[in-house]
């Protein structure tokens, strides 16, 4: 059966967990193994190791770490720079830097700061100035978030605040039949479908609540097996048309003004 062919985007991978001393080494092993998997382009954010709570000399260097790593891979690759409410001031400068500045499209929050935190609304702001998306880590866990990490409902709270800005929940909540219905009331929010075990039921549950073009594949390589986060959507009982859409039609529709700013198509 001749199928159309996909080109699939992965808006989430880390150069973490891949092997190697310097970004273009790990660079390289992301670059190979999107390969083997079909991957035209992927987002990558964040260097090593993590850090849950980033001083704003660690901001820098893990986005210098990325900037790196995307330096000779621009046709492969994005970035979104890493940035912490904590440190305002510092996380506005590496946007300046980075995405202004620099060739980065979005931005990365993770478990630091909740999102409905107001401590999020200036770099959100200056986020939206620059079309830049904006990737908030969410999660539901049955034993209890971090004290600084976001649920769904955080992210809600904070798109509404934002209607101009365009998000992308992370994880889909990590419980997914909590994060779906958090979020459903906003539209400029996108679920994004790495980061648990393959379920089955779970992209059709996505397609069904939220419609096809709010949801955006994302693996979370290396922290979980791009073949297994591929397999969700790849296995899902949806059309064609929608798993175009979730694979790279949407994140390559969401990053187009941003591109677009920085002279570039999609
Ligand atoms: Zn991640």
């Amino acid at each position: 059966v001749k199928q159309p062919l996909i080109r699939i985007w992965d808006c989430h991978t880390h150069l973490s967990g891949f092997p190697g001393d310097t970004p273009e080494a790990r660079m390289a092993a992301l670059v190979e193994l999107a390969d083997r998997m079909g991957i035209e382009r992927f987002v990558t954010f964040m260097g090593w190791p993590f850090d849950t709570d980033p001083s704003p000399d660690e901001l820098v260097r893990q986005n210098d770490q990325v900037l790196q790593a995307l330096a000779h891979w621009h046709d492969r690759a994005l970035g979104f720079a890493y940035v912490n409410p904590r440190h305002e001031q510092a996380s506005l400068a590496e946007i300046d830097r980075c995405v202004r500045d620099g060739p980065m499209v979005g931005i990365k929050l993770w478990v630091a700061v909740r999102a409905s935190d107001p401590r999020l609304d200036p770099i959100v702001e200056r986020a939206a100035e620059l079309s830049a998306l904006i990737f908030q880590h969410t999660w539901y866990k049955a034993t209890g978030n971090l004290p600084g990490e976001s649920t769904g409902a955080d992210l809600a709270v904070l798109a509404h605040r934002h209607p101009r800005a365009q998000f992308l929940c992370g994880h889909t909540g990590g419980d997914w039949e909590l994060g779906l219905p958090a979020v459903r009331e906003r539209p400029n929010v996108a679920v994004e479908t790495g980061g648990s075990d393959p379920t089955s039921g779970m992209i059709e549950m996505c397609v069904r609540e939220l419609g096809a073009e709010r949801i955006v594949f994302g693996s979370d390589t290396s922290g979980r097996s791009l073949a297994t986060q591929l397999g969700k959507v790849q296995g899902a009982r949806i059309s064609e048309a929608d798993r175009g859409l979730i694979l790279g039609g949407n994140l390559r529709r969401l990053v187009a003004p941003i591109l677009a700013k920085k002279g570039f198509a999609p």
